[in-house]
């Protein structure tokens, strides 16, 4: 049996057409997958129930198991979720002024060995499912409507949870497909999707050509020694050619590239760091997300002090760089960049 959730509205059309069904029908079956919720397809009352049968014979449709839901003094809210594998994953739920945005995992654990994050200490497991990243975003939008609260306010995704999602790009791209498909799908709009990557140039240059979504490099040094240090994909995808590709990454006139940049006291966070930052991005249409160091227990490094912090963005913004610290949500719960961890270690 296949999982109906890892069906685009597409492959739904050519699945059924190959079964003597009208493909048109796949819209159909989307609205009640996507917009009413439905758990079965006995629910699709529009459709013959001889399609429902057909239907129900070979495909399922699923809900991700919570293991676990905290949360945060700040209202945040982290789903820790078991796959059908038994592996886990986790989602945060972040409450904004009037919207939610979720932050996605796209693999269990993680490859890239970033020096600060969590995540890598787990090392990497494997890559998630179309249906897994989509479930992710079908069950909060359910969650928050059991809440009586319109599930559309469920807005913004950011692909900033678990895993590198440049790293499972076949998936990812349909999932973004999905969570982009108009008035049958999730509905979310290109602008309010950001899929963030420590930077596989080849793969950023395609997400350009093939997605409208909005990408978020995770830059975190100013030179090479440093960024290789921290994050060992530098070696392979140095500075340069990064900041290259970022420069022809294909996008709307008005977008721009956000650039993520963790402040580690004493490793990159000196005033020469942020005059090279302005540099670096001069010819690049950015902004800048400074991110103070989450600290966990599995890392020596340490966040700088306030007032370092607001030093360092006075400078980029006095060079007239578009910046802004993201005062991460949730570290009560681990929930917050760079502490997503599931129970990858033990
Ligand atoms: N692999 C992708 C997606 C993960 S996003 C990427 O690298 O972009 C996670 C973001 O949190 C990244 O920008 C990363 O640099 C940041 N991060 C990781 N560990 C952190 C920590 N301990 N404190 C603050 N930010 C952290």
């Amino acid at each position: 049996m296949e999982n109906i959730l890892d069906f685009t509205r597409e492959d739904l059309g050519t699945w059924l057409d190959d079964k003597g069904i009208r493909p048109f029908r796949a819209g159909q079956i989307f609205k009640w997958l996507y917009i009413k919720q439905a758990d079965t397809f006995d629910q699709m009352t529009d459709l013959s129930k001889d399609l429902r049968k057909e239907l129900a014979d070979h495909l399922l449709i699923k809900r991700l198991i919570v293991d676990d839901r905290q949360i945060s003094k700040d209202k945040t809210e982290k789903f820790l979720y078991r796959l059908e594998d038994g592996q886990h994953i986790e989602s945060v739920l972040i409450p904004e002024k009037d919207h939610f945005t979720l932050c996605v995992s796209s693999q269990v654990g993680c490859a890239q060995n970033c020096k600060f994050c969590l995540t890598a200490q787990g090392g990497f497991i494997r890559n998630l499912t179309i249906s897994e990243i989509i479930a992710q975003v079908r069950d909060a939008r359910f969650y928050i409507r059991q809440k009586d609260i319109d599930p559309l306010k469920l807005s913004n995704i950011v692909f900033m949870g678990m895993g590198e999602p440049l790293a499972n790009y076949k998936n990812l791209v349909k999932s973004l497909k999905i969570i982009r498909d108009s008035d049958y799908g999730l509905k979310f709009s290109a602008k309010r999707v950001s899929v963030s990557t420590s930077g596989i140039i080849p793969k950023i240059t395609q997400l350009g050509l093939e997605t409208d979504v909005n990408l978020a490099v995770s830059l975190n040094a100013t030179d090479d020694k440093t960024r290789s240090s921290l994050m060992p994909i530098n070696k392979k995808y140095p500075l340069k050619q990064l900041l290259e590709a970022c420069q022809t990454f294909t996008m709307k006139p008005r977008n721009k590239i956000t650039f993520e940049y963790i402040l580690i006291k004493g490793v990159n966070d000196t005033k020469q760091d942020a005059f090279k930052l302005v540099k670096l991005l001069k010819p690049i249409k950015s902004k800048v997300n400074l991110i103070p160091f989450n600290e966990h227990d599995k890392s020596i490094f340490k966040c700088p002090s306030k007032k370092e912090i607001s030093d360092f963005l006075q400078i980029l913004l006095d060079r007239n760089l578009t910046a802004m610290t993201r005062k991460s949500k949730g570290d009560d719960i681990l929930a917050a960049c760079g502490q997503l961890k599931a129970k990858l270690i033990p």
